[in-house]
């Protein structure tokens, strides 16, 4: 089929979003064409805008534009607490189900020796300079019910086991295989209010 470059370049690049397959990316290109040129400025001016004012908090990790991020600055969260998950993303879920009042502390990622990530990879090494200095009580590790989740969780439980502190994990409440940043707010609330103590 026949399609101006520019068109076909808009459409490949809405093909490199995740779960955003050709069919879509041709309705997203197709829907923007009829808006006007200061609508598709707002648009573009949202995308470009993200690396320039969005990084990363210096303390749990998570996206920000402001440092410390909204959550670590917040006075009325629990600073004894501490939930660990894989990615920020997996953060709006639990945010979103109301469950948590303490700190967060993203990884980067999961351990996954197949595709080449060790634990060296992920912000371990911060995550036990928190827990040495900043008074933490409890550690919960909140990884997605996956084998890379598994391995995670076992290797920070491991880890951590010289510490005084508790650690807990969630509830099997979550569908094996499935990811924290899908699951529904229920859900996730009845799985995070039935964490396990491992330690
Ligand atoms: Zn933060």
């Amino acid at each position: 089929m026949y399609l101006p470059k520019t068109i076909q370049k808009a459409i490949e690049a809405f093909n490199t979003l995740p779960g955003i397959g050709s069919k879509t990316s041709e309705r997203f290109v197709f829907y923007l064409l009829h808006q006007s040129k200061p609508q598709l400025a707002d648009f573009a001016s949202a995308i470009a805008s993200l690396k320039d004012r969005v990084t990363l908090c210096e303390r749990c990790f998570n996206y920000s534009d402001q440092h410390p991020c909204h959550v670590c600055s917040d006075p009325k969260r629990d600073p004894q607490l501490l939930c660990v998950v894989a990615e920020s993303v997996d953060i709006i879920a639990l945010e979103r189900s109301h469950v948590f009042r303490g700190l967060y502390h993203v990884l980067g990622g999961l351990v996954d020796p197949l595709h080449g990530i060790e634990p060296e990879h992920l912000r371990i090494r911060e995550l036990l300079s928190r827990v040495m200095t900043e008074g933490i009580q409890e550690v919960i590790l909140a990884m997605n019910p996956t084998v890379e989740g598994e391995t995670s969780a076992l290797y920070l439980q491991k880890l951590l086991k010289q510490s005084p502190i508790k650690i807990t994990r969630l509830a099997k409440g979550l569908p094996t295989g499935s990811n924290i940043e899908y699951a529904d707010e229920l859900t996730l609330a009845s799985a995070f209010e039935g964490r396990r103590v491992i330690h």
